[in-house]
């Protein structure tokens, strides 16, 4: 039997996440899931990844801790062997007009959703220049590219995301690793549950498309782009939105 290869996906406990682990299962992949502190959704999860024929193991880590970061990739090479597909998806939101924005409010989002994925990135970027291939999917917001009343610190660590992956795509390109992003617009999660229904409905009548995306609409993309027919992709962004960035 041939190894399969290992997908590392955080916030792989729901939503997005979940979705990508169920798609990249489906594919082919064993599968590494970090979530932060929510064991019974990443446990729903797993099952679901499993159903698809993967092997699934969960490791409970805060991305912006460094340190924490850098144990957990060891752990899933001991347990799982390198990782080939590293998909950096945890993401939190707090959301608030920059009048009224703390210091810690600005600070945690940056350090979860900006810091957390390089920190990934820089702890699988030795497996990666061993192996000589690799995939990097990294899950920014149109709010990186088009900025967001009220989530100046979301949109700045999204923002700086695509900066992060522009970089990280030419640094390992020669290593025959590619990096790219994702950037969903309005998708049905929790996270977006949280929005009064007010801004949803006004950020529903600015979508062509005129309906909320869904998880798998965002996954399908991530596994084309960890597949072999993307292999000559890399340092994009590519919205997937309903047309709210056009
Ligand atoms: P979600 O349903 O709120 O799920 C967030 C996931 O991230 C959970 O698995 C959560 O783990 C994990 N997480 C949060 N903080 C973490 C931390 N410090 N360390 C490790 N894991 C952490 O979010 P979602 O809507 O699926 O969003 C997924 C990604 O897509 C995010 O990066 C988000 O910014 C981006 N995005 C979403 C939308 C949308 O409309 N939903 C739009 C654009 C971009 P626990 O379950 O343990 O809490």
């Amino acid at each position: 039997m041939t190894e399969k290869d290992i997908a590392l996906i955080s916030g792989a406990s729901r939503g997005i996440g979940r979705a990508i682990a169920v798609t990249l299962a489906a594919a082919g992949m064993d599968i590494a899931m970090i979530y932060a502190g929510n064991g019974d959704a990443a446990e729903e999860s797993k099952a679901l990844a499993e159903q698809e024929g993967a092997r699934v193991c969960c490791y409970a880590c805060d991305v912006a801790d460094s340190q924490a970061v850098a144990r957990v990739v060891s752990q899933v090479e001991r347990d799982m062997g390198p990782v080939y597909a590293l998909i950096n998806n945890a993401g939190i939101t707090r959301d608030k007009l920059a009048l009224r924005m703390g210091d810690e409010d600005f600070r945690r989002v940056l350090d979860v959703d900006l810091q957390g994925a390089f920190y990934l990135i820089r702890q699988c970027c030795p497996g990666f220049l061993r192996k000589k291939r690799g995939r990097i999917v990294n899950i920014s917001s149109v709010a990186g590219i088009n900025g967001n009343a009220g989530q100046a610190n979301y949109a700045a660590a999204k923002a700086g995301l695509i900066g992060l992956s522009k970089s990280i795509a030419r640094e390992l390109a020669p290593r025959g690793v590619t990096c790219n992003v994702v950037a969903p617009g309005l998708i049905e999660t929790d996270m977006t549950k949280a929005l009064p229904p007010a801004a949803q409905e006004a950020l529903l009548a600015r979508i062509p498309l005129a309906r909320a995306g869904q998880s798998q609409e965002v996954a399908a993309l991530v596994g084309f782009l960890c597949s072999p027919a993307a292999s000559y992709i890399t340092g994009t962004v590519i919205p997937v939105d309903g047309g709210l960035s056009m």
